[in-house]
């Protein structure tokens, strides 16, 4: 039997259309949006203020499928991950951050990841599949119901003068696994739905797409989406960055600095974030972080500085406090913002580069982490 149309694949325009599609008004479709988004329901029998024969005839055809958490677990700091079943033994996580301002979702766009960074636990698992548009929202959509998130009125403003959603999840990350620009159209939808009144209301300058450095696709999402951008630069020149992201050989330095001075023209922010891995004796000297001054020099940026997370054979360390504490001066002192990212979720393996769930690499490899999920609980 086929599978049903999943109403939580489509971002408004995408829904208004299908709806048109069978000679439904616009209005229809953005009823049933609220409904699946904002309030949460995927039971179209709840959905009082649509018309009795439209509910009828939609839960007939079509269906409201979230992904299933499969585990879920909290962190002594308050950290709380969701394994997600995606299908065919595969799982993705979904990590949510709460700080004092702020509550930030890190999600993920991909079952592994093509890329095979050198320090990332994603990229040795290799790459199984992209995850659907309904897969990437579907991980707001839980949290959000989890964590007890009620929708207030569109328009409304927090302190900050930014829309206040009265949710929860301010922010959200797209910083799990996957590369989210190597699945580019459904991490548009799922973008437009974070964005958009009727579902999420989540700010542009709020909502971040991590990217180790796709240059053309980086340049489509500044025209068709453009939300706040981070770098995954981990390294000052190409030598060492070709070892250390591989796309790197494909999209140099140059291009790639000239891609995020692009992007900035149209970005919601006026900087873009490099986060940048502290590998101990790796990319982790004066003589690094001097060269990172110099490479950034004509793009308005901060730096994020990630102590690596440790896995299993990794082959790498992490830097010692001290010498981080060193390069981010460095760069401090040439008038570059930097923060050093507090590791939270050690406990519960949600840090960077941690978020492993088992992934089958139909591609290249099947590897699987030698620590399973369940040697972690
Ligand atoms: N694919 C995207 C987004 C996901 S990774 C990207 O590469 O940007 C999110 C961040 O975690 C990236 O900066 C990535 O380089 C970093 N990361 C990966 N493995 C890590 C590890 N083991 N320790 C610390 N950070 C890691
Ligand atoms: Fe993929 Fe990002 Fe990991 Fe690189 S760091 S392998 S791009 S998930």
């Amino acid at each position: 039997m086929e599978t049903p149309v999943n109403l939580l694949d489509f971002d408004v325009d995408g829904l208004v259309a299908w709806f048109a599609a069978r000679g439904e008004k616009p209005f229809r479709a953005r009823q049933v949006m609220r409904w699946m988004h904002r309030f949460g329901e995927t039971d179209f029998d709840n959905m009082t203020d649509v018309a009795k024969s439209l509910r009828a005839k939609l839960a007939q055809e079509v269906c409201i499928r979230p992904p299933q958490a499969i585990r879920d677990t909290v962190s002594e700091d308050g950290t709380r991950k969701w394994l997600l079943d995606v299908g065919n033994a595969n799982a993705v996580e979904a990590v949510f951050i709460p700080e004092t301002n702020r509550g930030t979702l890190c999600i993920s766009s991909q079952a592994g990841c093509a890329l095979d960074c050198a320090f990332c636990s994603t990229g040795k698992q290799g790459f199984n599949r992209n995850l659907t548009a309904a897969e990437i929202i579907g991980q707001l959509w839980l949290a959000n119901k989890l964590l007890g998130g009620t929708a207030t009125p569109a328009g409304a403003k927090d302190a900050e003068g930014e829309p206040d959603n009265g949710r929860v999840i301010s922010n959200v990350v797209m910083m799990g696994m996957g590369e989210p620009l190597a699945n580019f159209d459904n991490v548009v939808t799922a973008l437009r739905l974070m964005l958009d009144d009727h579902a999420y209301g989540l700010s542009r300058r709020r909502v971040t797409v991590s990217t180790s450095g796709i240059v053309p696709a980086m340049d489509r999402l500044r025209d068709e989406c453009p939300v706040a951008l981070a770098v995954s630069l981990h390294a000052p020149d190409d030598a060492l960055r070709d070892r250390l992201v591989p796309i790197n050989q494909k999209y140099p330095l140059r291009e790639l600095m000239a891609a995020c001075r692009r992007y900035l023209e149209r970005a919601p922010r006026d900087f873009v974030t490099f986060e940048y891995v502290m590998l101990d004796g790796v990319n982790d000297s004066d003589a690094h972080a001097r060269a990172l001054v110099a490479l950034v020099r004509d793009v308005p940026c901060k730096f994020n500085l990630i102590p690596f997370n440790p896995f299993p054979n990794s082959g790498f360390g992490r830097s010692q406090p001290e010498r981080i504490r060193r390069f981010a001066g460095i760069l401090l002192d040439a008038g570059i913002v930097t923060t050093t990212r507090k590791t939270r979720g050690d406990d519960v393996n949600a840090a960077c580069g941690q978020l492993a769930g088992q992934v089958q690499d139909r591609t290249r490899r099947t590897v699987r982490l030698t620590k399973s999920m369940e040697d972690r609980a």
